[in-house]
């Protein structure tokens, strides 16, 4: 199920970000090992089979939509930029389709089921980036590879984005202090994104994209006041284990079912 590349992956990954949560810590009295961890790492490692085959699926199905429906022409000019120019675009091209899927799960009731496990997060740090529903990162990441395999970017460019979009996931979730200055208006950080989870019916359903912090400026849903969150998570009931979290949606909801609701909650 785990490959070798997998588990030296995810040690390189610890090897960087327990040290600098140490060095740099956002919120200093947060613990190494603190609440839920291990669910965390539980989700680390079970949910790279099944978002892996479902991205994999769904980017087959958009490259055969690509090759029948898109002029060659055109993709070859798209192949024919430089590499840098090509990632530049991939990234905006597959962070607007993130936005706009993430702020789909915000808004549908039924969708909302699947991101709250994600949003269930109340101490945020590198690990918590892991604790995402199947089905919910599949959808997103789906999102974001269909406009770069329709536009027929090439293989170097699409890895660049990747591994960009891993670290930057990480980081934006990291309980650290890094900050980007005046980029942090044109790039998602740990600030940006803290208040994206932050549980403050200002905060709620604001702060989508996941690297460019300028959508959400677009879009009209950005919030970065600058200090931090205090409180993060959401007022719903989640139970939290991982196999529980991976049933929570197919199960009747008591509980408000958006962001939003628990403003009157
Ligand atoms: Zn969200």
């Amino acid at each position: 199920m785990l490959g070798p590349i997998d588990f030296v992956a995810i040690a390189i990954v610890a090897l960087i970000f327990i040290p600098l949560e140490r060095l740099l810590p956002l919120h200093r009295e947060q613990k190494l090992l603190r609440s839920h961890w291990l669910n965390d790492a539980a989700f680390m490692f079970l949910n790279i089979l099944p978002i892996t085959l479902g991205v994999v699926f769904f980017s087959f199905l958009f490259a055969g939509v690509a090759q029948r429906w898109m002029p060659a022409g055109f993709l070859a000019a798209v192949r024919g930029q430089p590499i840098w120019l090509q990632a530049a675009e991939v990234v905006l091209v597959a962070d607007i389709g993130f936005y706009l899927m993430h702020r789909t799960f915000h808004a549908v009731p039924f969708l909302w089921r699947f991101h709250a496990v994600h949003h269930s997060i109340e101490e945020l740090d590198w690990l918590a980036a892991y604790r995402v529903h199947p089905l919910d990162q599949i959808l997103t990441k789906s999102a974001s590879v269909l406009p770069v395999i329709l536009l027929g970017f090439s293989d170097g460019a699409v890895m660049l984005y990747v591994l960009l979009y891993k670290w930057q996931s990480l980081a934006i979730h990291s309980n650290s202090r890094i900050a980007l200055g005046p980029l942090k208006w044109i790039f998602a950080s740990p600030q940006f994104h803290h208040w994206h989870h932050a549980n403050e019916p200002q905060a709620y359903d604001k702060n989508f994209a996941g690297q460019l912090a300028l959508l959400d400026w677009i879009g009209r849903t950005l919030y970065m006041p600058a200090h931090m969150p205090a409180k993060y998570g959401t007022d719903a009931p989640m139970p939290q284990r991982f196999d529980l979290q991976m049933i929570h949606p197919f199960r009747r909801q008591k509980a408000p079912s958006v962001q939003q609701s628990n403003v009157a909650a």
